[in-house]
């Protein structure tokens, strides 16, 4: 990403200058292991532990970098030693069981795995994302009821997709604040096909395909897609691609297909991949992209070979649609994208309401709060009120009695949140006026207002 190099460059350059600076070497490293240069990132790590050299967190990152160049018996070496502390890093675990799974050392991989999840049961391979990604995993969706299901045609849901979620949004798409084009687009192509296939099929439309949501992080692509599945009462089955991509690869392609099987079980269903960018990434640009039998798999499910996809919605969601392999995007697959925008006012403003509640308030002029939050998104929103009830409490607490929050109170709260999708928007306009091939990225040119 343009930001980012420019970021590098710029801490090298602080560097040259202040040679010692470990937080910088260690920004640094971080910001080279993002952009997939992991042999300045090697460089760099081994800098930083020169200074600090009994730091655990700088030797996992290192033995990471020396993963993604192949370096395997190198990683091993730290590894092992780490591995050895009382008790052990379950990351340091998980780290080291991906390396002896790239020896092809499976039994090993597993026992260490196995032995990482005892230390910690939440943990997984996405535990050892570099700080600097913003990705929240849809999974923990904190508005998802997860009510999982148990298929009406015998499949045991909940043993096959232990790393999907299953359930009934309980929201559609009059939920939905604004993003009136986008509820038309989706009922166009995809609602109405699957609700009138064989209209479809005498007027030589194509059915099937999905929809691919891109846009800034945090501003309803995920929401969108649940209330997809509540518009058409649909279950929804939301899945985080580097879920599948866990530590048991040579399983993945297994549960992926039983993940479309459960699709299949429990039609109608909108499958909902999030991150799909990190399953047809190429491997230099993600840390966690998939291998090509993983890639091969996910394209004849999705093209339904040997299978029916009738009655299922495909979306797909990701921060960064120009990592995308063009397999995903050919006809019949992620054939349509659509930008999902930072929130515009009348969303902003459903999204102040939903977050306000019932928290007690005074007449709110939203519309006097929709030039401050510009370009907010949905969590930055969260945050203005966040903020907002805070203030209200010091002043109950400073006053003896409890007050109503205010329009000011809220705008106060907006000059103090900085919106989250202006790195995005920035990154992205680099990709529209030099990737946009074929048009793909038009509606996120329009908004951006360029020519
Ligand atoms: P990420 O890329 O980080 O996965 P996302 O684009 O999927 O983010 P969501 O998680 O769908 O973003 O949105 C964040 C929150 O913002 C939602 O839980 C929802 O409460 C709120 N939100 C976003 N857009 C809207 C909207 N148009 N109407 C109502 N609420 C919204």
């Amino acid at each position: 990403m343009t930001s980012d190099n420019e970021t590098i460059r710029a801490l090298q350059e602080a560097l040259k200058h202040s040679p010692d600076n470990l937080p910088l070497l260690r920004h640094l490293a971080g910001l080279l292991m993002q952009a997939g240069d992991f042999e300045t990132a090697e460089q760099t790590y081994r800098q930083a532990l020169a200074l600090q050299p009994d730091e655990a967190d700088l030797k996992i990152r290192l033995a990471e970098a020396f993963y993604h160049q192949e370096k395997h018996s190198a990683a091993l070496v730290i590894l092992e030693e780490l591995a050895d502390s009382e008790p052990p890093l379950a990351k340091v675990l998980v780290m080291f069981a991906r390396v002896k799974l790239a020896v092809n050392d499976k039994e090993e991989a597993n026992r260490i795995y196995q032995e990482a999840k005892k230390l910690d049961p939440g943990i997984s391979v996405h535990e050892l994302e570099i700080d600097t990604n913003q990705h929240d995993q849809a999974s923990v969706d904190e508005d998802e009821p997860n009510r999982f299901l148990k298929s009406d045609k015998g499949l045991p849901v909940e043993d096959q997709n232990d790393f999907a979620n299953l359930g009934r949004p309980g929201i559609s798409f009059k939920d939905v604040g604004g993003m009136e084009e986008l509820k038309e687009e989706i009922r166009l192509k995809i609602i109405h096909p699957m609700q009138h296939p064989d209209l479809y099929r005498t007027y030589g439309k194509p059915i099937g395909g999905g929809i691919l949501l891109y846009g800034p992080p945090g501003c309803g692509k995920t929401y969108l897609a649940r209330a997809t599945a509540g518009e058409v009462d649909a279950v929804f089955i939301t899945i985080g691609i580097h879920d599948i991509l866990d530590l048991y690869i040579g399983e993945s392609e297994k549960k992926l297909h039983n993940l479309f099987e459960t699709a299949r079980h429990n039609t109608p269903c909108v499958l909902f991949f999030d991150e799909v960018d990190a399953l047809g990434a190429k491997r230099a640009d993600m840390r966690h992209s998939a291998g090509r039998s993983l890639i091969n798999q996910f394209l004849a499910e999705f093209d339904g070979i040997g299978n029916d996809n009738e009655g299922i919605l495909i979306i797909g969601a990701t921060n960064a649609p120009w990592h995308l392999d063009p397999a995903f995007k050919r006809p019949g697959r992620f054939d349509r994208t659509l930008f999902v925008p930072p929130p515009d006012q009348k969303a902003r403003e459903k999204i102040l309401r939903l977050s306000l509640g019932t928290k007690p308030t005074e007449e709110i002029s939203y519309l006097s709060l929709s030039k401050p939050t510009e370009q907010f998104s949905g969590a930055d929103l969260k945050a203005v009120v966040d903020i907002a009830v805070e203030h209200r409490l010091r002043e109950a607490i400073r006053q003896g009695k409890p007050g109503k929050i205010t329009t000011d109170d809220l705008q106060q709260a907006a000059c103090k949140v900085k919106p989250t999708t202006l790195e995005w928007l920035a990154t992205a306009r680099n990709y529209c006026i030099y990737s946009n091939e074929g048009g793909q990225y038009d509606d996120l040119k329009d908004y951006l207002k360029l020519q």
